[in-house]
Order: C-alpha cells, then sequence, then structure tokens
C-alpha cells in the first residue's frame, strides 16, 4: 500500500493539524498507561483511561461506579451498553474537542465498531489504533509484579485470557480499515515511546 494513500486513510492530514485521536492497545501489563501517558503530554491531549476512572468511579460510589463494581472486581469486562454511553459522555465534553487518547477501549470488537460510528455522527474520525504487542508470558510478570489491590493472580490470568479472547477481534478490525500501528511493547519506555512517535509520523 502506497504510504501516500495510507495516511490519507487515516487521517494523518488532521493529525497534523495537531487534532489527534488514538487508541491504545495491549493486554494488562503491557505498559498502556505509561505510554498513553508520555503520549498524551508530549501531544498535549486529554487522556481517558477508562480502568483509571471506573477505579475512582467505585472508591467514589457513582452511579457508573456501582454499575461496573461487580465485574470490576472479578476481572471481567463491565458490560458494553454501560461502556458505549460512558464514552459517548466522555467524548462530548469540552476538553475533548481537540483530541483524545482512549487507553483501555475498546476492549471488544463491538465497542471498536461503536466508537466508529459515534465518531461518524460528531463527524470525528480516529486516527491510529496503537497496539503494543508484548507476549503473553512478559504480561503476566509484569502484572504480578505490581501491587494494586485487583492484582491477584487469578484475577491477572482471567484478564489477560479474557484480553486474547475479546481484544484480538479489535486488532484485525484496525488491521483491515488500516489504522493499526504495531509497535514492538517489549523494550524499555522511552523506546517503545519513541517507536511510537516514529510511527505515528510515518516517515519513509
Ligand atoms: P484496566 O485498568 O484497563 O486493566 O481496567 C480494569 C478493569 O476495568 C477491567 O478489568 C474491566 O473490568 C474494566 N474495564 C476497563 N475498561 C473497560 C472497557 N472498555 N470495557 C469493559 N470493561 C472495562
Amino acid at each position: 500500500m502506497a504510504t501516500e494513500a495510507k495516511k490519507i486513510r487515516a487521517g494523518w492530514y488532521e493529525t497534523r493539524s495537531k487534532i489527534v485521536r488514538l487508541v491504545i492497545l495491549g493486554g494488562s501489563g503491557a505498559g498502556k498507561g505509561t505510554q498513553a501517558q508520555m503520549l498524551c503530554k508530549h501531544l498535549k491531549t486529554p487522556w481517558i483511561s477508562t480502568g483509571e476512572i471506573l477505579r475512582k468511579a467505585i472508591a467514589a460510589q457513582t452511579e457508573l461506579g456501582r454499575q461496573a463494581e461487580p465485574y470490576f472486581t472479578k476481572g471481567e469486562l463491565v458490560p458494553d451498553p454501560t461502556m458505549i454511553e460512558f464514552i459517548r459522555e466522555r467524548l462530548l465534553l469540552e476538553d475533548a474537542k481537540n483530541g483524545w487518547l482512549l487507553d483501555g477501549y475498546p476492549r471488544t470488537a463491538f465497542q471498536a465498531e461503536e466508537l466508529d460510528f459515534l465518531l461518524d455522527k460528531l463527524k470525528q474520525r480516529l486516527n491510529w489504533a496503537i497496539w503494543l504487542d508484548v507476549p503473553k508470558s512478559v504480561l503476566l510478570s509484569r502484572s504480578l509484579a505490581r501491587s494494586r489491590e485487583d492484582d491477584q493472580p487469578e484475577i491477572v490470568q482471567r484478564r489477560i485470557d479474557l484480553f486474547h479472547e475479546c481484544t484480538m477481534p479489535i486488532l484485525e478490525y484496525y488491521e483491515r480499515s488500516e489504522r493499526l500501528l504495531t509497535v514492538n511493547g517489549n523494550q524499555p519506555p522511552e523506546q517503545v515511546h519513541q517507536e511510537i512517535l516514529k510511527k505515528l509520523s510515518l516517515r519513509d
């Protein structure tokens, strides 16, 4: 595929005008949060992490938190309708007008399709889906090395299994529409960051 055509399809010219809409994909422990925050700082764009938002919503016992809690605590996915509605409301907020980076969303192919459907209605488009490629064994050992309360071994294992079941079709979805950027996530964070920046600029 000619690079020029690929750039046009992925909305690259919109990217250059600084409105950047991205999703970052990777298993639990792939370094999504770290990379998302580095990238948002670089691009000066809001970081929207569904995991972090749900964690706070549960602590504060908001309506969203109450709906999500039974799933969240078991490492299960929160049902699509709850997540889709949440994302719709979040992307309508003022700070999301000039771009964003979604971390933890989409988690299912249905969420990915619904995101495109929503963006279509808003006359916006997703520029790229960044896939942090990390072997399953590395994901497991990294996740277990963290000390979050919801990172118990069975829950971590469940998340990784769920990830492979549900998230792989998302990669295919973005690959088909030529918006997938695959990055080697099994290297030091700064190197991963540099690889993302390089691939986002699509230098020949
Ligand atoms: P994370 O911090 O991204 O690993 O997310 C922690 C938990 O939040 C997951 O195990 C799910 O229960 C829930 N969650 C986060 N994002 C989503 C999503 N897009 N769809 C469904 N559940 C989600």
